[in-house]
């Protein structure tokens, strides 16, 4: 019979050290100690390795890292048999409720269906090694809720809520024949705010805000998969984007924005916004700007290059011929724009924007960015790292984990660490999820392929899943 890990051997016991309480001590109970031996460590920013160092987990934190061997007697071993030790991975721009596009929850299956579906996503993340997702929008914010409270598994989420858009603009995925308010089936599940004026936008974001986002997502400009706005348009007034950063501000948080050339970004920059989605069609002195005021660029270098490639976009059944030339304009800026922006060194994430057909494959945003751009597996990293961290603070006082940092091995950091197979920072591969070995998130584990019985992939509705529950 097939070993699935969670039920193996030796591993059995770390499941009951760490059963009881997630992670955490009872009272009058030391927290539990995990020790990783015998690994490499990519501490997220460091440009080499720690060779055959030691690295101790207390509860749900980092508590020291050494290049040495360490000896902690009362401390669960796990060998790591020279694999790389390194941050669990972040993706900064997931849409974990959508399976076909926009499209498909809209009428085809109701709001437990997109949860449940949700729920497997989020286990899919998991086993990748990806520990952390920003949403970039979905109607999540409970979701969110569940996972912190340990009713279901997760990464850790910094969820957007519903994203914000103008009548007609990216996030309008009405009827042609609607009539003026009307609401469509994607705002009545929250999945996208249709809003129009201060008044409108101002009650949205406090919406959101009220009920967990962790930062505000607008749609600033014309998209390409949907159906009314033109890639040229720009999205929202001056004022309903100064509205949204005020109401984030006044959270303690900040704005992100979908937006592809000079005028939608500029306005956006002009409201406050802090972080940019695609950005594919701007100017060298967009890029300089942005780098000026501190504006951090979100890259999904996967749809960008692979998913508009010309020949490929021809072959998309469900773009009109309108659709298809957004995404082909979008693809001819791409490399120019991502060599602008580490030229003048953005601070710069990765943002999969990969759902449905390429939910399984979030590591290759980094891949591919790496391939078609950087040719630096180590900056590529970082941008699923301490990059990515660095722009997860932006959400300040709405940051839901205060308790430890993010997306670097280091003492008082988060136990979200994940063991890959070989070098990451020779051959970025190793990050793909048949190479990731190990997953612990917030001191508990979700994937174990230590021992050579190596488990399948993912199994929505399988072992996986229900081991998980095993540690309640
Ligand atoms: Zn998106």
């Amino acid at each position: 019979m097939r070993n699935y890990g969670f039920f193996g051997g030796a591993f059995t016991s770390l499941i009951v050290a760490l059963a009881p309480h997630m992670g955490i001590a009872q009272d009058g109970e030391d927290p539990r100690q995990v020790l990783f031996t015998n690994v490499n460590i990519f501490d997220g920013v460091s440009e080499t390795l720690i060779e055959n160092g030691s690295v101790l987990v207390e509860g749900n934190l980092i508590k020291s890292v050494s290049a040495d061997v360490m000896d902690v007697p009362d401390a669960f071993t796990v060998d790591g048999e020279g694999r790389t030790l390194m941050p669990g991975l972040i993706d900064m721009h997931s849409h974990l409720c959508f399976r076909n596009g926009m499209l498909e929850f809209r009428g085809d299956y109701d709001q437990m269906a997109a949860g449940a579906y949700t729920a497997t996503a989020m286990q899919d993340y998991l086993d990748q090694g990806f520990t952390t997702a920003r949403d970039a929008g979905c109607n999540i914010l409970g979701v969110a809720k569940a996972v912190n409270n340990n009713i279901v598994p997760g990464p850790r989420l910094f969820p957007s809520g519903a994203f914000l858009s103008q009548t007609g603009g990216h996030g309008d995925t009405g009827n042609f024949n609607d009539r003026m308010g009307d609401q469509d089936k994607l705002e009545a599940a929250q999945v996208s705010y249709i809003v129009d004026g201060v008044d409108e936008v101002t009650k949205a974001a406090r919406h959101n805000l009220r009920a967990g986002a962790t930062q505000i997502k607008i749609m600033a400009g014309g998209g390409v998969a949907s159906e009314f706005d033109p890639l040229h348009m720009t999205q929202f007034s001056l004022e309903e984007m100064e509205a949204i950063v005020g109401v984030a501000e006044d959270y303690g948080t900040y704005v992100l924005a979908h937006a592809y050339h000079d005028n939608s970004v500029n306005r956006a920059i002009d409201a406050g916004v802090r972080v940019i989605e695609h950005n594919f069609l701007v100017s060298e002195e967009t890029i300089i700007r942005m780098k000026e005021e501190g504006v951090a660029l979100s890259v999904q270098s996967v749809i960008a290059f692979e998913g508009f490639d010309p020949d490929l976009v021809e072959q998309i059944t469900f773009f009109s011929a309108d659709q298809k030339a957004k995404a082909v304009k979008v693809n001819s800026g791409a490399k120019q724009m991502l060599d602008w922006a580490v030229k003048h060194d953005l601070l710069i994430v990765t943002g999969g924007d990969m759902f449905g057909p390429d939910l399984f494959r979030q590591a290759d945003n980094i891949i591919s960015f790496n391939d078609r751009v950087l040719d630096n597996p180590h900056y590529a990293l970082k941008t699923a790292t301490s990059n990515a961290a660095e722009v997860l603070g932006f959400s300040g006082e709405m940051n839901p984990y205060k308790e430890g940092t993010l997306g670097t091995i280091a003492a008082g950091g988060y136990a979200d660490i994940i063991l890959v197979d070989g070098n990451p920072l020779e051959d970025l591969n190793t990050i793909t999820r048949d190479n990731v070995d190990f997953v612990m998130k917030d001191g508990l584990v979700y994937k174990n392929w230590l021992p050579d019985d190596r488990a399948p992939a993912f199994q929505p509705a399988g072992p996986a899943r229900d081991a998980y529950f095993g540690l309640n």
